[in-house]
């Protein structure tokens, strides 16, 4: 593929000669995880870089400084460091995978294919923990030079916006998504020719338009169908994600999976192995046997041969999060496929049912044509081969250490250790003993830097809601205790869990010298009523239990939380979170995790690191689990967790806490890490297909 910095034809014509390049560091999203990039944009203009959402396009296209700041030597200079850095890292040689795994290099490399992508908050093209997780996964690629491609969609008015109204009420605000103001371009063909690609939709085709977005060195394609070639009511079908109803679902699913393999071969690729992120994508499997049976094979041999080279991660601990198709939707839209596979309608079926089935289930699609099919915890590979009947291993997830790592705790890393291990390496261990020997002062000042940081950013953002709801004023207190919660408001999270016993909780947090404050966060899916009704049962808690609800939770607010906050705090119930991940950016960041067992936290928990609300074990109702684990919510409160933060020496510096949070950074930076979890992917789940190919 051809290197095309940014559409933006705007903004690369108002670049003064001595920052022609600018645009071309706004094209990749390298500058999202640099911190000197980062500060550079930031640095041309701060209020327009706020305003704009982080989006340098935007930035380049409208802000009045340009000239100025090529005039200004100290930012020409910074300038040309963030460019020698993009420079060197797209063309370092000595990656990882030069050291690791030589062969992998003209492999093919792997398809790695997500219904959401969480990259950055100016591409708004995701909801939660999965996007997020598929976007850190291609940054750690990127970082270990392994070839790898990301395929997605391009939601034309992204994922929804939320409003709070003064009752807590969430409403959903969807607005467009103009991609041309984007970090983003249109993907070349070999010609130089923009690519488009098109499926078959009940009666007619669908056109889409591929886009790209550079990543490091990895490329992610987003398919688009909103383009003039397609009817105005065929365009609105990739306009939201999870919009809509199963029409809608299983087309983005067809969108994704089908359009996907046919984008990759537009633009030249030939990946050795497709990797499906949840069941969403699974229809690529059938768009590479219909292209095995075009050229001769059977359908079995066809079928062996997509097994082979596919791999398949499952996210959801529950049958009823698992995408089904009823057969007559399913019929409708998949017409003449089971001819082009070279088979019978009941043996397509049976790709994606068992016998006697109503529904076709892509978990079971995505599973039988998958050589591994891995659960993303150990719990949750348990919970998985119950479920689903056979063994599922599991690889654990992590976030990407450079997009969550605060620039404060950057720099005191940087300044106190010996070398560059932990940046170039973060995935070993003994790259962070570093942190053992941090002078408790200096750790604990980090973080009240970090945390004012995040107050003053948070308490802005409470005003904005409060002035445009008529609502409640809430702000953060500098001298609290802020314990954070975000995430999505799925039931199953128990936002609601510690409003079990309110006179309680008032007795924590109104204690004398000892203030305590909840911030709240997180989006309900739209058709989510229960969900819903949490974030108005939090927002209208009496004052006196400290809980603050914040709307509009994205990646942006996310980086302020799990970098700000004193503790992160997560009550899922067990054993339903699949793994979670906001915890191991918090931890990174030296906040300790307060949290239920289940997901990743048992697998990091050593008692120092942080608590563990509740028990592992099984109960004989929910309202029994609730009870229990809130009661230990409390006691953990009371007893261990607030006076351990109050208790400071004459300086100030809890000297306790800061042991808990050095214990986090060590214990969890590094195995939690998606450079160990990417490494983990290529040695269990993507060699045997990257070999089979050579
Ligand atoms: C990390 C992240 C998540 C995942 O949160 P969990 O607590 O793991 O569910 C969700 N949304 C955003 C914006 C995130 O950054």
């Amino acid at each position: 593929m051809s290197q095309l910095t940014t559409t933006s034809t705007t903004a690369m014509q108002r670049l003064p000669k001595r920052l022609s390049r600018l645009g071309e560091l706004a094209g990749n999203l390298l500058w999202s995880w640099r911190p000197a990039s980062r500060e550079l944009f930031s640095r041309l203009d701060p209020e327009l870089w706020q305003q704009t959402e982080h989006n340098p396009v935007r930035l380049l296209e409208e802000t009045e400084n340009l000239e100025a700041a090529a005039e200004d030597a100290g930012f020409v200079a910074a300038y040309h460091e963030a460019i020698s850095d993009l420079d060197r890292y797209l063309n370092r040689r000595n990656t990882w995978t030069d050291y690791v795994y030589p062969e992998a290099r003209d492999s093919g490399g792997v398809a790695y294919f997500s219904a959401e992508f969480g990259l950055h908050e100016s591409v708004p093209i995701y909801s939660g923990g999965l996007g997020v997780l598929a976007g850190d996964h291609v940054k750690s690629a990127s970082d270990l030079g392994f070839p790898l491609v990301g395929v997605g969609i391009l939601y034309a008015q992204g994922y929804f916006r939320q409003r709070l109204d003064s009752s807590g009420r969430q409403s959903e605000v969807y607005e467009p998504f103009e991609p041309e103001s984007r970090p983003l371009a249109p993907a070349l063909d070999e010609f130089g020719r923009p690519v488009t690609v098109g499926v078959n939709l009940p009666g007619r085709e669908l056109r889409l338009k591929v886009w790209r977005v550079e990543v490091g060195r990895v490329s992610v394609l987003l398919l688009d169908a909103d383009i003039p070639e397609n009817t105005p009511e065929d365009r609105e079908l990739t306009s939201r994600l999870y919009g809509g109803d199963n029409r809608t679902r299983i087309t983005q699913e067809i969108v994704l999976g089908i359009g996907g393999v046919r984008a990759l071969k537009r633009v030249g690729l030939t990946p050795a192995v497709y990797h499906m992120n949840e069941g969403h994508a699974a229809f690529l499997a059938i768009e590479r046997m219909r292209e095995l049976v075009a050229v001769g094979r059977s359908f079995e041999q066809a079928q062996e041969e997509v097994r082979r080279s596919t791999v398949f991660t499952t996210h959801t601990p529950v049958p009823a999060g698992h995408d089904a198709f009823t057969g007559d939707l399913l019929w409708e839209f998949m017409t003449g496929w089971p001819e082009a596979l070279g088979t019978d309608g009941h043996s397509f079926w049976l790709l994606g049912a068992k016998e006697g089935d109503d529904r076709f289930n892509m978990t079971y699609l995505a599973m039988n044509l998958s050589r591994n099919t891995n659960a993303v915890s150990e719990i949750h590979g348990d919970v998985s081969t119950e479920m689903l009947g056979r063994r599922i291993t599991y690889i654990t997830n992590g976030v990407h250490t450079w997009s969550w790592l605060s620039s404060e705790m950057f720099s005191l890393f940087n300044e106190n250790s010996l070398g560059r291990a932990w940046r170039e390496a973060p995935e070993t261990p003994s790259a962070w003993s570093f942190v053992e020997e941090l002078p408790p002062e200096s750790v604990w000042r980090t973080h009240e830097a970090a945390k004012r940081k995040m107050i003053d950013f948070i308490n802005d953002r409470l005003d904005l809601q409060a002035e445009r709801s008529g609502g409640k004023r809430q702000a953060l207190d500098p001298d609290a205790l802020v314990i954070g919660f975000a995430r999505r408001f799925a039931t199953y999270k128990r936002a609601t869990l510690l409003l079990s016993d309110p006179e309680r909780l008032k007795a924590i947090t109104r204690a004398a010298d000892r203030p305590v404050q909840f911030l709240f966060a997180g989006k309900a899916h739209p058709a989510d009523e229960p969900g819903k009704a949490f974030l108005r049962d939090l927002y209208s808690a009496p004052e006196e239990t400290g809980i603050i609800v914040l709307e509009d939770y994205d990646m942006n607010i996310a980086r302020y939380l799990v970098q700000g906050v004193d503790v992160w705090m997560n009550n899922p119930r067990r054993p339903l979170e699949a793994s979670g991940t906001s915890g191991q950016k918090a931890a990174l960041n030296g906040i300790p995790n307060f949290s239920v067992l289940d997901g990743w936290w048992p697998e990091a928990y050593n008692g120092k690191n942080g608590w563990a609300i509740g028990e592992e074990r099984e109960f004989a109702s929910e309202a029994e689990q609730d009870a229990e684990d809130v009661a230990s919510l409390y006691e953990i409160l009371e007893n261990d967790l607030v006076p351990l933060f109050f208790s400071r020496d004459n300086s100030g510096v809890p000297g306790g806490w800061v042991d808990f949070m050095k214990e986090s950074i060590m214990t969890v930076a590094p195995r939690f890490s998606t450079q160990r979890m990417v490494q983990d992917y290529i040695h269990k789940l993507y060699s045997p297909g990257l070999y089979a190919r050579r």
